[in-house]
């Protein structure tokens, strides 16, 4: 058995099948491999002469006997962020993008390509999840792709968007009266008396591995470097955990060689149940009832909070949060500089970049990624004041000329009575 997973508790090894805690301690469980073997085998270039999508890193994901998913997910763009980095004097910054992601337009689409396969392998004939948003889009779309009936369970008041995008699928759409706690508490439930399965839960060990590829693909489209900084949103605290287990199994596998990259994670003042954790040291994570519009961060227990604040303090990093109003303000200024439209969530790594930069956490000099992980389609609404006051001109070129002297006059004023 080259891979199986591992209690992280109490070490107790099981064969993979669906199974979301150790059964002797309850503790959360890990996939692991066979660094040694692949240390001696795995090379660049066999990766290389692979398609673009996050499975080319197969060795180091779940296996799947039925052969892996030929869906191009993943290899998202990594990006050189000139215009961003001169706005925060960061003459070393990338973002990595996966608002561009296939097929749902966040970087869940990575987790449920995982999550899926080992669903068919495991022959689970209704699959489902708990959902900030996203993660329904993505179910919702290859569930849908592959033929399989799916279920979908989503606190009631998320964004409008997300809940029409999900609906349009094949699949069925369930609001809870609760929240996102409430929510992953029913799934449980689902999972072990209906006999789904819930990606985020009996399938979750499997479903976190997809993440890792964020942290591979970061790595070789590098050159095979590791970054100094990234910065990472957190939700459940998975994604940023994962990345950090990306550079080590790197490392581990000889692909790159050992160095230091620090993880910065970032959340909403709303909902900061990880933020402060790293931020106090404290023992235990104290978790909150939710209060922002940052809807796809809003979990307020999250089931990774511990080990994502292990991972930042191991690595040198550390964890911001922002308000509200910062988060738009994120999102204006990557979609001015970068011309990439981001929901909430690129919105607060974006800006708690920037207050990390000002408290000197961040280096600015150092290589530096942003993961950017959802669309700006899907949260538009918030950026309605962009486009509350535009005019409307008549079709003709004196009017577009009138009109475009007002506005350099206003402009003019605006400037005499600055000074
Ligand atoms: C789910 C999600 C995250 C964070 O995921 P976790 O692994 O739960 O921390 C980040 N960004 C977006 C857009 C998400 O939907
Ligand atoms: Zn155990």
């Amino acid at each position: 058995m080259s891979q199986f997973l591992e209690c992280r508790s109490c070490g107790e090894k099981i064969e993979f099948r669906p199974e979301t805690v150790c059964p002797t301690c309850f503790s959360p469980l890990e996939v692991v491999y066979d660094y040694e073997a692949l240390r001696n085998t795995l090379q660049h270039s066999d990766i290389e002469g692979r398609p673009g999508t996050m499975w080319r890193y197969q060795e180091l994901l779940p296996e799947v006997p039925g052969g892996i998913p030929d869906t191009p997910v993943g290899w998202t763009p990594l990006i050189r962020a000139r215009r961003l980095g001169e706005a925060l004097n960061m003459p070393n910054l990338y973002i990595k993008n996966d608002a561009v992601n296939f097929p749902s337009l966040s970087f869940k689409d990575r987790v449920v390509s995982v999550a899926l396969a080992k669903a068919v392998d495991f022959g689970f004939r209704t699959i489902g999840c708990a959902s900030t948003g996203n993660l329904a889009n993505a179910v919702g779309a290859q569930a849908s792709m592959l033929g399989l009936k799916s279920v979908i369970l989503i606190p009631q008041g998320l964004e409008q968007q997300k809940i029409l995008a999900s609906a349009c699928y094949n699949t069925q759409v369930i609001k809870v009266a609760g929240s996102y706690d409430d929510v992953n508490r029913l799934c449980t439930e689902l999972a072990y008396r209906e006999g789904i399965g819930i990606v985020n839960v009996n399938l979750r060990p499997f479903y976190a591995e997809g993440s890792k590829t964020v942290g591979f693909e970061i790595t070789e489209q590098l050159g095979w470097t590791l970054p100094d900084q990234v910065v990472v949103p957190m939700a459940g605290g998975s994604l940023i955990s994962k990345v950090g287990k990306a550079f080590r199994e790197l490392i581990q596998v000889g692909l790159v060689g050992e160095k230091p990259a620090k993880l910065f994670g970032a959340q909403a003042t709303g909902c900061a149940p990880i933020s402060t954790l790293v931020k106090t040291s404290a023992d235990e994570l104290v978790p909150v009832k939710p209060d922002t519009i940052v809807k796809s961060l809003a979990i307020g227990t999250p089931a990774d909070g511990r080990k994502a604040a292990d991972s930042i303090h191991q690595s040198g990093g550390w964890a911001e949060d922002v308000s509200d109003e910062e988060t738009v303000e994120g999102i204006a200024l990557l979609a001015e500089t970068e011309g990439i439209f981001t929901e909430t969530a690129g919105g607060v790594t974006v800006a708690v970049a920037g207050k990390l930069l000002k408290q000197g956490r961040l280096d600015r000099r150092a290589l530096t990624v942003l993961c950017i992980t959802g669309n700006g389609l899907k949260t538009a609404d918030l950026m309605e004041y962009k486009a509350a006051d535009l005019a409307v001109i008549e079709p003709k070129y004196s009017a577009f000329q009138a009109y475009i002297n007002s506005q350099q006059k206003e402009e003019k004023e605006h400037y005499v009575s600055a000074c």
